[in-house]
């Protein structure tokens, strides 16, 4: 960094020059259950990545870490190289950091417009333009919606609130495989277009390495092998076999 930099403008300087998302040391878990271990992780501007690993392996435990709902003991969270240890859930979101959680929390009564203007920021993406499909039905209550209407409905509310980054656990739970791709399209052309980062929990191991930039298989708490998707997608029988207890 530029050594002349002094004060606010050092900060800021190290603010860009950080990763949007970095994980660093990360021990966290409820009470005295110790879930996450030693947990490093980064995601970029612009960059999907998927966060890999079998049945209690502690994935929506790190997105709840990230997100502000889990406590962290030790180790640190930062967003654009500032830490957000300590910091609640709501002031998390305000910062940026868009949580869609694997139940998607809509409200059954409320409206797709409703649901929109709950969270829409100034300057917002126009998602209806995105998601033409929930456009169509914008006074309905989202009770009344199927499962993929439901899904994007909790990206475009999600999308609304002008986020840097978005934690999204399980997208593809219970969806037709075409609706699933049609999701994970939406998701790399915003990453592409607005540079939002993007960190995905998946079960679905090839699905998620094909539209992934990177990958980390998380089991027993810990990282345990990380690398392009490419990467993983080439030596995934091996990873298998190692880390998550399958041949
Ligand atoms: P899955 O793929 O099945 O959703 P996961 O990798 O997302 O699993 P987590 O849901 O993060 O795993 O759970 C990790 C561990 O934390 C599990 O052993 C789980 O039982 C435990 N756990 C989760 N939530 C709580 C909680 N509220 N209180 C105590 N332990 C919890």
């Amino acid at each position: 960094m530029n050594a002349l930099l002094h004060g606010d403008a050092a900060a800021d300087a190290a603010a860009e020059d950080a990763p949007l998302l970095r994980l660093s040391g990360v021990n966290a878990g409820y009470g005295d259950v110790k879930v996450l271990r030693d947990v490093d992780l980064e995601v970029a501007r612009g960059e999907i990545v998927t966060l890999l690993g079998p049945n209690g392996a502690g994935k929506t435990t790190l997105l709840l870490a990230c997100s502000g709902f889990v406590n962290v003991t030790s180790g640190d969270i930062a967003f654009h190289g500032q830490s957000l240890i300590g910091t609640v859930p709501h002031a998390i979101a305000r910062r940026g950091v868009a949580h869609i959680p694997e139940d998607r929390s809509l409200w059954p009564t409320l409206t797709v417009d409703e649901h929109l203007r709950l969270t829409a920021k100034p300057g917002a993406l126009d998602v209806y333009d995105l998601f033409p499909e929930i456009a169509r039905m914008r006074h309905k209550r989202a009770g009344l919606m199927s499962g993929g209407e439901q899904q994007m409905l909790a990206m475009a509310r999600a999308l609304v609130s002008n986020p840097e980054i978005l934690l999204v656990d399980e997208m593809s739970m219970g969806l037709a495989p075409v609706i699933v791709e049609r999701l994970f399209g939406t998701l790399e052309e915003i990453a592409a277009s607005q540079g939002i980062g993007v960190l995905l929990v998946e079960q679905h191991v090839h699905l998620a390495l094909r539209h992934a930039t990177r990958g980390y298989v998380l089991a027993g708490g810990r990282i345990r092998t990380s690398g392009t998707a490419a990467e993983l997608n080439a030596r995934w029988s091996e990873v298998r076999a190692s880390y998550l207890g399958t041949s």
